[in-house]
C-alpha cells in the first residue's frame, strides 16, 4: 500500500501522487525534483517498499532515475563493431 509522507523518507522508493510516478531514491537524479514533490504534499511511500508494490498500485516508473537500464544499453552500442573492419 501507498502512504502520505511529509519528510524525505528512509526507503528507497517515492511516489509523486500528482503524476503517479515511482521515484528510486538511490538512483535520483536533480531531474526527479524530490524535494518538490515532498514540498507539495504529492510524496507517498510504499509497503513494502519495493519497485513492484509501486508498479502494482498503477505507479509508473519515473525516466531519470528507474530508465537507468536504456541508458547504459544507449552508451553501450558505442563499442567497435566488427563488421566495421570489414569491406
Ligand atoms: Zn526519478
Amino acid at each position: 500500500m501507498a502512504y502520505p509522507i511529509s519528510s524525505r523518507p528512509n526507503r528507497r522508493y517515492l511516489g509523486n501522487v500528482n503524476t503517479m510516478e515511482t521515484h528510486d531514491l538511490k538512483n535520483e537524479t536533480l531531474s526527479c525534483q524530490v524535494d518538490e514533490i515532498i514540498a507539495a504534499g504529492h510524496a507517498v511511500a510504499f509497503y513494502p517498499d519495493s519497485r513492484i508494490q509501486a508498479e502494482s498500485e498503477e505507479y509508473e516508473s519515473c525516466a531519470w532515475c528507474l530508465g537507468f537500464v536504456n541508458a547504459g544499453r544507449a552508451q553501450s552500442s558505442r563499442t567497435r563493431r566488427p563488421f566495421d573492419e570489414q569491406s
